[in-house]
């Protein structure tokens, strides 16, 4: 594989499995290598180095690749999810973000990049080849941030 996408889902379930398995450690290998990583929502969840208390409450065992902290659900339950146009530092025009139940990045590290905030709370940010959305661009029409993941 050349470039790699984690979809949104459920992050216990997604942690468990890449756990189970020995897919965490194959990812882990590709992010290291610096090949192109995507994670979207549960994704990004995955991807992140700390979890915070929600996290911890579940054990969830995240592959530690990017050097930021999240918060699951950080928007309320599934019937608070949203769409909303966001404003992303790559794009000219404003992008729709679907949000479901969706996390926020609470901090980054020095080599991480913030892409894009919504209500002060950081939802998209990327650290070299790895990039983190809270929301969902598989749910839209629009292939601009697909788009730019393959620019990476
Ligand atoms: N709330 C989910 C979790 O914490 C993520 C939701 C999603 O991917 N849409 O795993």
């Amino acid at each position: 594989m050349d470039k790699i996408i984690i979809p949104g889902g459920e992050s216990t379930t997604l942690c468990r499995l890449l756990n189970e398995t020995s897919i965490s450690k194959e990812i882990k290998k590709a992010g290291k290598q610096g090949k192109p990583i995507f994670g979207t929502c549960a994704g990004l969840i995955t991807l992140a180095k700390k979890g915070g208390k929600k996290v911890d409450k579940a054990n969830q065992k995240l592959l530690g690749l990017m050097d930021i902290s999240v918060d699951r659900n950080a928007f309320g339950r599934q019937k608070k999810s949203f769409e909303t146009n966001l404003d992303l530092s790559f794009l000219k025009k404003p992008f729709p973000g679907v949000f479901i139940r969706a996390p926020v990045i609470t901090d980054v590290g020095k080599n991480v990049s913030i892409l894009g905030k919504h209500q002060n709370k950081i939802i998209a940010c990327q650290q070299h080849n790895l990039l983190a959305t809270a929301f969902h661009p598989e749910l839209v029409e629009d292939n601009r941030v697909y788009d730019y993941f393959l620019s990476i």
